[in-house]
């Protein structure tokens, strides 16, 4: 059948995640300028999901106040409560953290790395599909092209994300690694080793974009099942799995797993521009992992990488 995800799209859901931000931070001038320029690319009505704490709120809405003031288009957006938020995903983020965080232990402020994970339960009953950005990103076309992807998720597929562009899983994979013959880790190339789950290499995920059918997360018995804390340890175990960058580890080992319930978006769609990995112990390979020959939607300034424009 047909998946006609997208011809059910009357609202454009974006959300944003804007904690920890005082006058200062420089996570404000990349909030403003991706709201600012999201509503220059974008084709389609765009609502605003934004998960603030009580400090940040304030930042946030004299930020919409600002952009409201300088544009004819009227902008949409609600605020969510980050103490709620974490309320709900408390569960979630117990079971992650031991696994996926720099700090364990700091459950409360980790539970900001596990929002992606747990935001069917945070996004209001009736909204069934949700994209979840970074601040630190820039579209250089419209929004409604990465919207359009929906309609091309496989009917099994909860999720939509694009690689990860460096070689951070080979080196969390390395004594997984070097007791079994897997391309768990290969960076993306064209000889195809059959019958193996990711046959051209798998680099693991990047959650800086993140599409969500919430729809089928919320109906899915499966992924609430792997979300166990039975089931987390023995999937790090079996992978001897230690990763400090919260919910796109889980994402990358759902995709060792469970592949099913993923759709690899192309690396256009997220095209991550840090190099910190080039400069510790991958300098060789790194390019082969950085390439990204698709077109170039969504640039990601991530690790601080100022983004080229
Ligand atoms: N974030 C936040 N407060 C913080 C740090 C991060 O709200 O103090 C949010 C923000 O939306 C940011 C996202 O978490 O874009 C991920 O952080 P960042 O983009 O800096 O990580 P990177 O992409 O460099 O790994
Ligand atoms: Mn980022």
């Amino acid at each position: 059948l047909p998946n006609r995800n997208d011809s059910k799209i009357r609202e454009y859901n974006v959300w944003l995640i804007f904690t920890k931000v005082r006058i200062d931070s420089p996570l404000k001038h990349k909030f403003h300028n991706l709201i600012v320029n999201l509503l220059n690319v974008s084709s389609v009505p765009l609502k605003f999901n934004v998960i603030v704490d009580d400090v940040s709120w304030k930042i946030a809405f004299m930020e919409f106040g600002k952009i409201s003031n300088n544009t004819m288009q009227s902008v949409s957006y609600i605020f969510y409560n980050f103490t709620e938020v974490a309320s709900k995903i408390h569960d979630i983020a117990t079971v992650l953290t031991p696994h996926f965080s720099s700090r364990p232990g700091t459950y409360y402020s980790d539970a900001l790395f596990y929002v992606s994970l747990g935001l069917h339960r945070i996004a209001p009953p009736d909204q069934d599909l949700a994209v979840l950005l970074d601040c630190d990103l820039y579209f250089k076309d419209d929004i409604a092209i990465l919207f359009k992807e929906f309609a091309r998720f496989k009917s099994t597929a909860l999720f939509g994300l694009a690689p990860e562009l460096t070689p951070v899983y080979h080196h969390v994979l390395h004594i997984y690694r070097s007791k079994h013959t897997s391309t768990f880790g290969d960076y993306y190339h064209l000889k195809n080793i059959s019958k193996t789950v990711h046959p051209r290499g798998f680099q693991g995920y990047n959650s800086g974009v993140v599409l969500l059918n919430l729809r089928k997360i919320r109906q899915s018995k499966t992924y609430s099942k792997i979300l166990s804390k039975s089931s987390v340890d023995s999937l790090t175990e079996k992978y001897n799995f230690r990763g400090h960058l919260g919910d796109q580890d889980f994402y990358t080992l759902m995709g060792y797993e469970y592949p099913d319930l993923i759709q690899t978006l192309n690396c256009g769609f997220n095209r991550q521009l840090c190099t910190w990995w080039k400069d510790h112990g991958y300098k060789d390979v790194f390019n082969n992992y950085f390439k990204c020959k698709h077109k170039i939607i969504v640039l990601h300034g991530n690790c601080n990488t100022p983004i080229p424009k």
